[in-house]
């Protein structure tokens, strides 16, 4: 059979400017899309209200747009996805993968308190968790349930990763996830999980900040009964001191660049050296970058921001 079209994506919170890290992010997925004449999709994960502004999502747009990562299908906004979220939310309800859950926030502390003072993982105890031949408390009057994910408690969750290789994880290890608040929203690694089911995305490329997120995302794939796509978990960019890459050090709006009169194809050859190599070479095109985009040659350890040498290939352009 054919194989699978290859689909990527790039998911920002727009929270911010789009940062060099998300600029990265984005132009490895697009190039692993590209490489593979595959489609790349733009989701902006702005579900987190407070923190969500239209001035970053066009901020992240216009970086996007300066460095020319099109995206083939999007941007999708998760805010105008809520109605599918919950419908997945039913579907769960109904299947007996996820439940209601009315231990309020104190309680859930507790058990979590207990567990460590007794050397156990800080866990929801499973008091709401159904269980063949097992009462339920009482609905507590007044209160409303939050709804968690019913995470298996055997086994393990498995995952060749792109760059980190094979990572396991014990089921035991992981809690039983809220996938949607008392108010009825979705939580974020939920609306994550059916974006990635329903936008058929093979290829997760993104920042190693998210690599715990993997396995329960995982497990709830596998409870929708959905395929689980490929990760790849990227290590951050450090400063030129070392330390994770932040203000401090300079320019880290991308958009600055362009202000500064960088050009965009040099951003894209440096950005694209950092954390990813064609032998020593340095200096290549767009078109030869897609061309020779692999992921076995991503770097497993985190790069360092060098603005000498990102001016030296600016001078090369
Ligand atoms: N929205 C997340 C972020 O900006 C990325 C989520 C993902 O790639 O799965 O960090």
């Amino acid at each position: 059979s054919a194989p699978t079209a290859v689909r990527t994506r790039f998911a920002p919170s727009p929270t911010g400017y789009l940062h060099l890290g998300g600029a990265r992010t984005a132009l490895f997925s697009w190039a692993f899309a590209r490489h593979h004449n595959g489609t790349f999709v733009l989701r902006v994960e702005d579900t987190d209200v407070q923190r969500s502004t239209p001035q970053a999502v066009q901020a992240i747009l216009d970086g996007m747009k300066w460095l020319s990562l099109d995206a083939d299908e999007g941007p999708f906004y998760q805010m105008q996805r809520i109605d599918r979220y919950k419908e997945v939310l039913a579907t769960m309800l109904d299947a007996g993968t996820a439940y209601y859950c009315y231990s309020s926030p104190e309680e859930v502390e507790q058990m979590r308190e207990l567990a460590k003072a007794q050397g156990r993982k800080p866990k929801y105890d499973g008091t709401w968790r159904p269980e063949p031949g097992k009462a339920l408390p009482p609905v507590p009057e007044g209160r409303k349930p939050v709804v968690r994910f019913r995470n298996p408690t055997e086994g393990v969750v498995t995952w060749n990763d792109m760059l980190k290789g094979p990572i396991s994880i014990d089921n035991a290890e992981l809690d039983d996830l809220i996938i949607a608040r008392p108010d009825g929203t979705p939580t974020y690694n939920f609306c994550v999980v059916v974006d990635d089911h329903d936008m058929q995305i093979t290829h997760v490329i993104r920042g190693d900040d998210h690599v715990n997120n993997t396995p329960r995302q995982i497990n709830i794939l596998k409870a929708l009964g959905a395929p689980v796509p490929e990760y790849g978990h990227l290590p951050m960019i450090l400063g030129p001191d070392g330390q994770k890459l932040s203000k401090r050090h300079g320019a880290v709006s991308v958009m600055e660049y362009d202000t500064q009169g960088y050009l965009p194809e040099a951003m894209i050859n440096y950005l694209a050296r950092l954390g990813w190599s064609h032998g020593d070479q340095e200096l290549f095109s767009r078109e030869q970058f897609v061309q020779w985009f692999d992921t076995r040659n991503l770097s497993k350890s985190a790069a360092q921001w060098d603005p000498k040498k990102l001016n030296w290939v600016n001078a090369h352009y």
